[in-house]
C-alpha cells in the first residue's frame, strides 16, 4: 500500500477510532496468557446485557476482536484476557501492552450471547474464550448452576484457572497440541443427556473446533 493510499485509508477510518488506556497488565506463567486492564473513556457499558466485543487496531489497518469480561460502567474500566501464543498480529499486539499506553478500538459489539434466566448453563470453549465466559458469568449474576470445561494449552495455565476461578463448576482440560480439542470432545461425549434436559450450552473459541463441537452436540441430541 503506497503513502497516499494509506493517508486516504486513515483519515476514512479516523471518524470510527476510539482511544482506551491500559491501566494494568497481568500475566499468567507462561505469559502466553495476559489479563489487561483498560479504561474507555468513549465507552458507555450501562446497556451492556449480552457479552460483547471490541474490535481492536492491532496493525496498520489490521483489527481483531478481544472480550471485555469485568467491566465497571461507572470507572467504564473492563479486563480482557488475551492468548498471545499465535503467530498472528492480535498475539503480537497482546504481547507488546505495558501500563500507560493508549490503544484504538473501532467499536463495541454484542455477541448476542445472555445467560437463560433460571436455566443451567455450561460453557465450552478454548482459552480465547475464558474472557467471553467471565462476561456471562458476570451477566448471570449469584446462585446460577455454572458447569463446562474450558480446554487449555499450558499446563501451568490449568493450576492458574483454578485458582483464579474457584467456586465454578467448570473443568479445564490439556490441549495436546495447538489445534487438538479432543479431550473437549471427550467431555462431551461422556454427557448425561438425561441431566442436561434443560441445560443451554455455550461455545465459544476457535471457530473451527466449535463448528465440530456444535455437530458433536447436535448429534448427541
Ligand atoms: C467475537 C470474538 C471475540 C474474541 N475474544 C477473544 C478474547 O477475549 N481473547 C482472545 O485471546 N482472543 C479472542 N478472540 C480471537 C482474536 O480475535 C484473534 O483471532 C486471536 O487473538 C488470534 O489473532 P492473531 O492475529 O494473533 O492470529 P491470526 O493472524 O488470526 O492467526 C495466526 C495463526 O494462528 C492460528 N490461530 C488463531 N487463533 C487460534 C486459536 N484460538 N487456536 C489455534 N490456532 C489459532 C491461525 O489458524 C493462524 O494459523 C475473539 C475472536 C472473536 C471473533
Amino acid at each position: 500500500m503506497n503513502k497516499l493510499t494509506q493517508k486516504a485509508l486513515s483519515l476514512a477510518e479516523s471518524p470510527f477510532i476510539h482511544s482506551a488506556k491500559v491501566l494494568a497488565v497481568r500475566t499468567w506463567e507462561p505469559d502466553s496468557m495476559r489479563e489487561i486492564d483498560l479504561h474507555l473513556p468513549d465507552c458507555d457499558m450501562r446497556r451492556w446485557n449480552s457479552a460483547q466485543h471490541i474490535k481492536f487496531k492491532v496493525g496498520n489497518f489490521v483489527y481483531r476482536d478481544y472480550t471485555p469480561s469485568g467491566w465497571d460502567a461507572e470507572t467504564r474500566t473492563c479486563t480482557l484476557i488475551v492468548v498471545t501464543a499465535h503467530d498472528g498480529p492480535g498475539s503480537r499486539w497482546g504481547r507488546s501492552l505495558k501500563a500507560g499506553n493508549m490503544v484504538s478500538y473501532l467499536g463495541v459489539d454484542s455477541s448476542h450471547q445472555q445467560p437463560a434466566p433460571g436455566r443451567p448453563l455450561v460453557f465450552l470453549g478454548d482459552e480465547t474464550a475464558i474472557g467471553h465466559f467471565l462476561a456471562l458469568r458476570q451477566l448471570a449474576g449469584n446462585g446460577v448452576a455454572i458447569s463446562g470445561a474450558v480446554i487449555l494449552s499450558e499446563e501451568h495455565h490449568r493450576d492458574e484457572f483454578g485458582q483464579y476461578f474457584t467456586g465454578w463448576g467448570l473443568q479445564s482440560l490439556r490441549k495436546k497440541s495447538s489445534k487438538d480439542y479432543f479431550e473437549l470432545e471427550e467431555w462431551v461425549t461422556g454427557l448425561s443427556i438425561e441431566e442436561h434436559k434443560d441445560t443451554i450450552f455455550y461455545l465459544a473459541g476457535y471457530s473451527r473446533e466449535m463448528v465440530k463441537l456444535r455437530r458433536l452436540l447436535r448429534r448427541r441430541g
